[in-house]
Order: C-alpha cells, then structure tokens, then sequence
C-alpha cells in the first residue's frame, strides 16, 4: 500500500434517501435538503458573532399565518442591519412556500435567517462578508407546552435586566439572548415556567420569544420600549378592538403586572397564553381570565379565515 492511500479521503456522502421530509426541510446554498443537513460555517459572523437576523412564521393546517407582515419585518431587519438578501422579496416568499411544500407538513414553522456570513480570511471587517440566507420548515411546536398554556403558566420576574435597547434594538428580532438564557435559568431555579425580564428601571419588557399584555379594569396595556414588536402583540390590538377592549401602549411597571386583574403572552409559536401565578403567588382566583380565553378563542378562529391566511398547494 502506497504511503498516499493509507488515509484514504472519505467518499462523498450520498445524499440520505432514508430521512423523512416532515423532519423539515431547509433551503440553504441555493438548493433545498432535509433540515438536518443544512449546516452553516463556524467561521460564520451570524455564529461567531450573533450578527444576524431570523422571524419564525406559523404554518397552521397548510395554511401560512399573517405571512406578509413575517416577511415584511425580516426585511426591514435585514435592511437595518445592513444585510444585504441574496434574494426578492417574491423569491423569499416562494422559498417559505417550497420549504414547507416538500416537508408535506400541514402544521409548521418557518424560518428565514439571513447571517452576515463569512469575511475574507484575517478580515473582522463586517463589511467585508457576504451574507448568507438561509430558510427551513420544521413540525409546529409550541413556546410553552401546551398543558402549561391550559392551566396558565407561573411566571417569575428575573432579577437580569433586559440587554438596554440603546444596545441593541429588540425590534430587530435577534439571538443576542444572554439575558433571556440567565433569566429562564433563575426562573427555573425557582420554580417557575418562564420568565420576564424587567429593564434597568423595573418596567416589564418581554420573555424569551413572547410579549406580555395586562388587563386592568376591563382594559389591556402592553409595554411600550425594549421588546420587539411582535406580530402575535399586532394582532391582538386588532382582536381586542373587535371585542371592543380598550389598549394601551405603555409603560408596566412589576407593580401593576402584581396588581392585574389578568396576565397573557404573545407569540406566534403558541399564541395568546395566560398567566395564572407570578413569582410563584396565584394571580387573582389563580385561573386563565375570562378576557384572556376571550382574545384567545378569537385569536385561533382566525387561522381558518382566508383574510388571515394564505392556503399552500401541496
Ligand atoms: N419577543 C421576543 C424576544 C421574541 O423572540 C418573540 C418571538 O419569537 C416575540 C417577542 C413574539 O413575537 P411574535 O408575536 O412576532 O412571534
């Protein structure tokens, strides 16, 4: 044997006939694969560095749920942070459209992710990567269980403050989650289902991929600064003027979220989920309020309707 071929070089991997597409499917380097290959560079700025943005779209009984505002927001992300999309706006929805198309998944979700890739080697110089987008569908999963969404979850309010948005702007959706990590870490340490992060001067921001509204007297505020504006937070101002509860955008301070009449989270992986304890004391009787399940029933009704949705031809 020749001293060339004693370490000889691996065949290249045949592509895996055996893995089931409702596993997910990405669309990255151009070509779609099962989710599990899809792999990116660890010399990758978006890895190395968080430089990088992403949205997550639900997909509920093959249908996409609010898909343009989720495209709309990841481009404006895209356009802020300076992140220049290898693709249109049409070929980005049709990339949504093919990813769950070949996954054959009827409940899903989606996402898009555009990092600022790779420098030219030795460089640190973000201007001088290029960015890298990628996509996937995977099956639908909740942000909270939903046994824990039926009883209501206790939410522990962390003593880790939200990262300033002076630092960085939360309304670009980001995996700059330090603080959010920290905070379910303690919260979990006490007992608890999840957390909110307080900002430097005790006023609630948001959890870990959700926003949070109270109900005081009838009426519901959510925070106005250091949390994104989540579309699931969009929505459930439309659903509360059609059930003619009034909304405020402003400041919520720990006090008031201790003294609500009701509590709930927002998010698209989950919808609208109430609190029912905080810092392990039960809020009020201790069950989801009735406003809550109101806003909440009302929410999922829309995932039927065509002015909400858009059908996907499998
Ligand atoms: N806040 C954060 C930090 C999030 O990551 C998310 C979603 O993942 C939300 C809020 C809720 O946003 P949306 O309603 O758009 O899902």
């Amino acid at each position: 044997m020749s001293a060339l071929n004693e370490f000889p070089m691996p065949a290249p991997e045949a592509p895996d006939l055996d893995i089931d597409p409702a596993e997910g499917i990405a669309f990255i380097d151009g070509d779609y694969h099962p989710l599990r290959d899809a792999k990116i560079s660890v010399l990758d700025f978006g890895f190395m560095r968080s430089d990088c943005t992403f949205d997550t779209v639900k997909v509920w009984d093959g249908r996409f749920f609010c898909l343009g505002r989720h495209i709309d927001r990841f481009l404006t992300s895209c356009e802020t942070l300076r992140l220049e999309l290898p693709v249109t706006r049409d070929e980005l929805i049709d990339i949504h459209f093919e990813c769950v198309r070949r996954s054959g998944l009827q409940r899903a979700l989606v996402k898009p992710i555009c990092t600022r890739g790779m420098a030219v080697p030795g460089s640190r110089d973000p201007r001088d990567a290029t960015p890298n987008f990628f996509a996937y569908a995977q099956p639908y999963s909740d942000t909270i269980k939903k046994e824990v969404q039926d009883r209501g979850l206790n939410m522990i309010i962390a003593s880790v403050p939200r990262i300033s948005p002076d630092s960085v702007n939360p309304k670009i959706k980001n995996y700059n989650r330090l603080d959010f990590v920290a905070g379910l870490f303690e919260a979990y340490d006490r007992g608890g289902d999840n957390v909110l992060l307080p900002d430097e001067d005790g006023n609630i921001t948001e959890g870990p991929g959700f926003n949070v509204f109270i109900i005081k007297d009838g009426e519901a505020t959510t925070p106005h600064r250091g949390m994104l504006e989540g579309i699931t937070r969009q929505i459930t101002f439309t659903l509360c003027e059609e059930l003619q509860i009034k909304t405020h955008v402003a400041p919520v301070p720990t006090v008031d979220l201790l003294a609500a009449d009701e509590v709930f989270i927002t998010s698209t992986a989950g919808g609208i989920m109430p609190i029912t304890m905080i810092d392990g004391e039960p809020l009020q009787s201790g069950k989801p309020g009735p406003k809550t399940e109101q806003i909440r029933d009302l929410y999922w009704s829309k995932h039927e309707d065509p002015e909400w949705t858009t059908s996907i031809d499998y």
